[in-house]
């Protein structure tokens, strides 16, 4: 049995190929024999290049469906696909490329003079281009190759993607995913979030990310289901696509800037089913006002690219409730428990490091064995770095990174919780609360409040209401305002330079 994980996708394909399989937002449609074709013709092209087993493939390119074809030809050639964040700039890919030191690299045409060279220079042997209008080499070198290919045979752990971490705690880390891990993934949540015949996903989310490159996509493809494919997230747009469609995925900040638009209506999502959210933590907030304006719960889950997801709220109601606040289940097959520093089992409903296990949970990290090492109980299980605790339903509920919790005096204070009564204060829009040196205290919390648009937040009276509510050790001894928190490509708060910003008072 041939455990490539293509060769999952490929049988997924409807029977009628010529149906349309994406559709994108500059009005070009795709037939899933047009998919099958073009990405046996690029696997064919990199089968020529005869790579050894194991090459990486870097990608840095536009979102496009050629972009798209190919990930699933260097699936379907037994290859490992690498995606690159297309934000990075000359330092950040000089790190990747160094690092990763793929055999092939594929970037845009306006980025080829200094990409091929650094790429040449660290020994890639390949560079190819790929503009977001199908221009480039890559596709002229693919044209002349057959479109049909025998699709690779690979075992369950063989690597199908190398993806980088997104950096929030420090350097990224490449997460060495296999086959198995992926296809194993995206089969429980297609049971697990119900997909259905006839589903439609509006794909708006970058595609160099566990979210938009696995969520989304092996989402879609595993169910034999459509895309709605927008290059660029643009809210008016994904209105218009909503009657259309029945399932959207997001990162929090996507939904907030749908709440903006006034066209978003019960009547406009009359067709939707699921609304999925995750990457980071949506606020309670945004949960609530989606609800109000849309009928709909959104469905939160959480995961990260050493595991792809871990855990959800339920699509269906036969597996419960969707609960705001909190990330949902361990989803089936994936085993997760809650420890102290100590590595000692808490009991059910105490908060201490997340670790889990499962089919999911990648093979390392590239080149760190050490690091690999460090982040594995001896009994296999993952330390995830994230925090939380486990309710008496089994609801994960995540209160923060290890590396951003605060002791405080000798006690834990959780960010999430604080957070959760700032957010809540009149006039503000978000916050994040950061461990800041303290003679006293070891550390103590610095508030960095965001107010709403018009609104103003009095920082002294943040932190006076706060000492009304909350045992003085969690209260954070001082509170600025600012227009906005600093986040990263990927829209994740960057606790670490607030950290570096606020360590002297
Ligand atoms: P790095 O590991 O390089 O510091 P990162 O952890 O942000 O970066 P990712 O793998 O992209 O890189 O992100 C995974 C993390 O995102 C999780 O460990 C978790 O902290 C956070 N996350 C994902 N989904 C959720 C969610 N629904 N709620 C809260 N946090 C989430
Ligand atoms: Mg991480």
């Amino acid at each position: 049995d041939n455990a490539n994980l293509f060769a999952a996708l490929r049988a997924a394909f409807p029977a009628d190929l010529s149906a349309c399989a994406v559709e994108t937002d500059n009005g070009l449609q795709y037939s899933w024999q047009d998919l099958d074709q073009a990405t046996a013709m690029v696997a064919n092209l990199l089968e020529f290049l005869e790579l050894p087993k194991g090459a990486r493939i870097a990608v840095q390119v536009e979102k496009s469906v050629e972009a798209l074809v190919l990930y699933l030809a260097t699936l379907r050639a037994g290859l490992v696909y690498l995606p690159l964040n297309t934000a990075y700039q000359s330092a950040e890919m000089a790190y990747f490329i160094e690092d990763a030191k793929p055999s092939v690299v594929v970037c845009s045409g306006r980025n080829f003079g200094w990409i091929s060279k650094m790429a040449f220079l660290a020994g890639t042997a390949h560079v190819f281009t790929l503009n977001e209008d199908r221009t480039g080499s890559l596709l002229d070198r693919a044209s002349q190759f057959p479109k049909t290919h025998t699709i690779a045979h690979r075992d369950v752990n063989d690597l199908a993607a190398i993806i980088y971490t997104s950096g929030t705690t420090g350097r990224s880390k490449g997460a060495m995913l296999s086959h198995g891990n992926l296809l194993s993934n995206a089969r429980v949540l297609q049971t697990y979030w119900d997909w259905k015949p006839g589903d439609v996903l509006i794909h708006a989310l970058p595609i160099f990310h566990v979210h938009g490159l696995f969520v989304a996509i092996h989402g879609a493809l595993i169910n034999g289901s459509k895309m709605v494919w927008c290059a660029k997230f643009d809210s008016r747009v994904v209105l218009q696509y909503f009657p259309r469609a029945t399932v959207f995925m997001g990162v929090p900040t996507l939904y907030v800037r749908l709440l903006a638009e006034a066209g978003l209506t019960p009547q406009v999502v009359k067709n939707m089913r699921l609304f999925v959210s995750g990457s980071a933590p949506m606020l309670v907030d945004t949960h609530h006002q989606w609800q109000a304006r849309t009928g709909h719960t959104i469905l939160e889950r959480y995961g990260m690219s050493e595991t792809v997801m871990l855990t959800s709220n339920p699509g269906r109601a036969a597996d419960g409730e969707r609960v705001v606040g909190s990330v949902g289940k361990p989803l089936p097959g994936v085993q997760l428990r809650v420890r102290d520093e100590a590595g000692k089992d808490l009991p059910q409903g105490e908060t201490g490091g997340i670790e889990v296990r499962g089919p999911n949970v990648f093979q390392g990290y590239w080149q760190m064995p050490e690091k690999t090492a460090q982040e594995f109980t001896a009994d296999g299980f993952f330390k995830t770095g994230d925090v939380g605790r486990v309710d008496a339903q089994g609801y994960v509920t995540i209160v923060g990174r290890s590396k951003d919790l605060i002791i405080s005096g000798g006690y834990n204070v959780y960010p999430a919780e604080i957070e959760g009564y700032i957010n809540n204060l009149p006039g503000v829009a978000e916050s994040a609360v950061v461990g800041v040196p303290d003679a006293d205290f070891g550390e103590v919390g610095v508030a960095v409040v965001v107010p709403l648009a018009g609104a103003t937040v009095d920082p002294a009276q943040v932190v006076a209401t706060l000492k009304s509510m909350l045992a003085n050790f969690k209260v954070p001894k001082r509170c600025v305002v600012v227009a906005e928190l600093p986040r990263n490509a990927m829209g994740k708060v960057q606790k670490n330079l607030l950290r570096e910003q606020y360590r002297t008072g």
